[in-house]
């Protein structure tokens, strides 16, 4: 039996049968088909789905959805990976403060204003400056970062800098930043403080800054992690059910990649109750599981701009992208940190294009728009409202 499989009774998914059974509070399922704004119990039900040629449903349902809410275009965002400093511990990630292993660094003004107009040269609508908690990013200095970008180019800003105070979040999005990109990982607390743990004297509430960032003026985007120890499908049907709530620009799903030089990288495989995790309903850090909540985002969130994440390019080198885009995805974002800093910003090993240039990963993701005969998308590529 797969793990996919436990705790299947009658509650599985069907296209074709009306399916009666239950989910975990009662609540009846009469899924027929995976569709557009399908109920929890539906979700959960798809998520424990493992038959290929009902997946292969779901992946078509998704598809279709992403045709007909946002189009075939396909918005390329520049990643810019502008510093791998970070005050945090979390257990997983290759970029923890406690990793002394890792050379750190912070590009310069002149560096990232380089990138950001190469990103303008190749037609994209948006660069994403990203990087570790890092105090050493001043406020006014990325400031003055930020309106310079958007005095030299039409790019939207967007920021994903971690949990930095409002005042600074504030400032930033006075210099003219767009969007912010915080993900709260998974919905289930007590998982997340044992992957994220709080710094000393400040409790990390993502939810509540994400409504903050927004009420600031910002478009906000967030995300979950597939298949951390600990993580069954119930939590991630409620990780679903808080994006179906969100209004969010753009909701990023990846598989969770543990980084060796971490305390749950250091697990053996197989140790994954001594982390917490319940063995009977642990959600598999899979391509097809990740694919799933991708798809059934789609489904509850129709004209979210959903990416195929990196890390789901990384689980899969030769399809995981591809089958991103084939199952809700639409947005792309290519690397366009310079090389010699892209390797040390390894929060996961063996990240997908790491030691690829600029432009060889400019032209694999053309070559790739073009055999799925999709669109490069022009414009800033916000999220389209519709109503839904
Ligand atoms: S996941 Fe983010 S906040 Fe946590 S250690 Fe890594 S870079 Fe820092």
């Amino acid at each position: 039996m797969s793990r996919g499989d436990h705790n299947r009774s009658d509650t599985s998914p069907t296209v074709h049968g009306r399916i009666r059974g239950a989910d975990a509070d009662g609540e009846p399922t009469t899924a027929h088909s995976p569709k557009l704004g399908l109920s929890r119990a539906e979700v959960l039900a798809w998520l424990r789905e493992d038959d290929p040629a009902r997946l292969d449903d779901l992946w078509r349902a998704a598809d279709d959805t992403r045709r007909r809410f946002v189009g075939d275009g396909v918005h390329l965002r520049g990643l810019i990976e502008i510093s791998n400093y970070c005050v945090r511990g979390c257990t997983y990630c290759g970029i923890r403060a406690p990793n002394h292993g890792v050379e750190r660094y912070r590009m310069g003004e002149d560096e990232i204003l380089a990138c950001a107009r190469q990103a303008h040269d190749f037609g994209y609508g948006t660069v994403v400056m990203q990087s570790g908690e890092d105090y050493g990013i001043e406020t006014d200095w990325l400031a003055r970062v930020i309106h310079s970008i958007k005095h030299d180019t039409a790019l939207v800003v967007t920021l994903s800098l971690g949990e930095r105070p409002e005042a600074d979040l504030a400032a930033w999005r006075a210099a003219g930043a767009d969007r912010y990109l915080l993900r709260f990982e998974t919905s289930d607390a007590d998982l997340y403080r044992r992957i994220h743990p709080d710094l000393p004297g400040r409790v990390s509430d993502r939810v509540a800054i994400i409504k903050r960032l927004q009420e600031l003026g910002y478009e906000a985007g967030t995300g979950v992690m597939v298949g951390i120890p600990g993580q069954g499908h119930e939590t991630l049907a409620d990780d679903i059910e808080l994006f179906r709530g969100m209004d969010m620009d753009m909701i990023g799903i990846g598989p969770y990649l543990p980084h060796p030089a971490t305390p749950l990288g250091q697990l053996a495989a197989g140790a994954v109750s001594e982390s917490g995790a319940t063995a009977t309903d642990q959600v598999p850090n899979t391509e097809t599981m990740t694919c799933k909540v991708l798809a059934l985002t789609r489904l509850v969130r129709p004209d979210a701009n959903l990416p195929a994440t990196t890390a789901l390019a990384t689980v899969n080198k030769s399809d995981g992208r591809v089958h991103g885009l084939q199952r809700g995805a639409n947005v792309v974002m290519p690397n366009l940190t310079p090389p010699e800093y892209r390797e040390k910003y390894e929060i996961y090993p063996d990240k997908a294009a790491t030691h690829e240039t600029v432009e060889a990963t400019q032209q694999s993701i053309s070559g790739l728009l073009a055999a799925l005969g999709r669109s490069v998308a022009t414009g800033p590529g916000g999220r389209r409202h519709s109503g839904h």
